[in-house]
């Protein structure tokens, strides 16, 4: 086992005792790597921990796999691809509909599995676990409506036919925040069109990945179309994107390692679809419902302990409303139970890690140095580990450094705004495209945002945007390619156009 390198985390640790897995999550907590069909370690033996971020206690280990394991995953899926891209059409979508059933069935232990490697509270883990089944299902329906085209041709005797077919190899690389609706939202896309897949879960959530391994198993996908390799990333990355029999690469974490990613997929030519880092503006005007707006704020602020990519990132409020906003809001933030995720009740868990803790406390430090007022919140829960207050602060400015950089945490940072124009500004000068929010009852001003506002996700009266039925992705440094909606499976087919000649004889 590698020592944990994080002074704070190991502190905590040394406090507990380590102690054997009582519990086995159903049966789905898998410490190997699905590779070809068969549960394998690593070749030399070393694993990774993976911690349980609320109380800093060993769940287990995971085999810290590399380029030599990732390439026989690459090969097992190539080798699969033949007949399962050929298979009929509804074994494809009748596995689908299995693996579906089996997500619901088996909702609780995963949802547990989930809380204990990754930290939200267990009612946004069972959500999780039900909008990645539903993904599926999606996809399984969407399948069947993926169709061709008969182009009229310039002349008589020619007819022109544009087909699609699956992509190929996929390689999904998924994030720590929804180590499990990420997959399911590049399982689904991949397996419905018939491409087979090597999959990288995030090294400190990798046991949501592996149980979908097990399910896919379990319900009869044929050997070698889903393979779970765990380790390194820079050498399962490293080998997936150097390999030329993978021909697309999805991608969902930092908009950083995403451009390592497309940087690396020019040698071998790879589709690559990017979901990555957000900045999210959420805009209240004056002539906004304040419960809603409180509402969608909330969930749409401290969601997953304000990480998600679509999570608020700048509350931009009117004068008008300004104050009873933020008292409001405050309120909201104060009556959050913060605990372990698994805790009944629990609203807040802890942050994923002590860097995650520290960028938030930077952020707090470098507004408050520039004029910022702390309303609530603003340190360390008195929990400890990674717990961290809700908090909400006034006085924002466009020099604080959260106006430009992810925040990832939960910390409300509330600017003051006079009119439409100067909201629209602020909220596009970022690099980041992905969701923006707006409160108003305003019907032309509803239309002026969706022109205006530089986002691939719009949330107008609604601080909740994701749905199986639409497609989620960003623009600008946010991403290309969309999951979800009939445009999620897109991505996963490639067109070709025939044309047949000579037919006159
Ligand atoms: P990350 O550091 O970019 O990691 C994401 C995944 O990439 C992990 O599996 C990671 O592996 C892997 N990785 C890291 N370096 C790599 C490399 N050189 N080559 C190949 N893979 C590599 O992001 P994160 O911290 O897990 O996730 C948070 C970020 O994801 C945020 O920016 C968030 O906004 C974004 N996100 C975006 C969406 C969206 O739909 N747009 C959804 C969720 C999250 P290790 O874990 O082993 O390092």
């Amino acid at each position: 086992m590698q020592a944990v390198d994080d002074p704070l985390l190991s502190d905590f640790q040394a406090q507990i005792t380590e102690r054997p897995l009582m519990n086995s999550f159903g049966g789905l907590l898998q410490t190997s790597n699905l590779i070809g069909g068969k549960w394998r370690d690593a070749n030399d033996g070393t694993t990774i921990d993976v911690l349980n971020p609320a109380s800093g206690v060993l769940l287990g280990t995971v085999p810290n796999c590399g380029e030599g394991e990732t390439r026989l995953a690459i090969e097992a899926a190539a080798e699969a691809f033949a007949d399962w891209s050929r298979s009929n059409m509804s074994f494809r979508v009748g596995l689908l509909h299995k693996l579906h059933d089996a997500l619901l069935d088996n909702c609780e232990p995963l949802a547990q599995l989930l809380t204990a490697e990754q930290g939200k509270p267990l009612a946004e883990a069972r959500g999780e676990i039900a909008i990645g089944a539903a993904y599926i299902r999606w996809f399984a329906e969407e399948v069947r409506r993926a169709k061709g085209e008969i182009v009229p041709a310039p002349t008589a005797d020619r007819r022109l036919m544009v087909t699609r077919h699956p992509v190929g190899v996929v390689g999904a690389i998924t994030p720590w925040n929804f180590p499990s609706s990420m997959l399911a939202r590049k399982l689904g896309p991949a397996l419905a069109a018939g491409c087979t897949v090597v999959a990288k879960p995030a090294s400190a959530t990798p046991y949501s990945g592996l149980a979908w391994g097990k399910l896919c198993q379990d319900v009869g996908f044929p050997e070698g179309v889903v393979n779970i390799v765990t380790g390194s990333a820079h050498a399962i990355g490293g080998a997936i994107m150097a390999s030329p029999d993978v021909r697309k690469v999805t991608f969902t974490g930092s908009t950083e390692i995403g451009k390592v990613l497309i940087r690396q997929s020019a040698d071998s030519v790879k589709k690559v679809s990017m979901e990555l880092g957000g900045n999210a503006p959420f805009i209240v005007f004056d002539d906004a419902d304040l419960d809603a707006a409180i509402e969608g704020a909330m969930i749409s602020k401290y969601r997953n302990m304000g990480q998600t990519c679509v999570c608020t990132n700048r509350f931009y409020v009117q004068a008008g409303i300004h104050d009873k906003f933020v008292a409001r809001l405050k309120d909201a933030t104060e009556a959050l139970k913060v605990g372990d995720g698994s805790e009944d009740g629990t609203q807040q868990g802890p942050m994923i890690d002590e860097a995650g803790v520290k960028k938030v406390e930077a952020m707090i430090a470098d507004a408050t140095a520039k004029g910022a007022h702390i309303v609530t919140g603003g340190k360390r829960h008195a929990k400890g580990g990674t717990f961290f207050e809700p908090t909400v602060l006034t006085g924002a400015t466009s020099d604080m450094q959260f106006a430009t950089e992810e925040i990832f945490g939960p910390l409300s940072a509330v600017f003051r705004f006079e009119v439409e124009d100067a909201a629209i500004t602020a909220a596009n000068a970022t690099e980041f495209g992905l969701a923006a929010y707006a409160y108003t009852r305003d019907i032309g001003r509803v239309f002026r945002l969706n022109d205006q506002l530089e986002y691939g996700l719009i949330g107008i009266n609604t601080g909740l945007v994701t749905t199986v039925e639409a497609p989620f992705g960003g623009l600008k440094e946010s991403g290309m390619g969309k999951e979800g909606g009939s445009q999620g499976l897109d991505d996963y087919l490639e067109t070709k156009y025939m044309c047949v000649a000579g037919l006159d004889g």
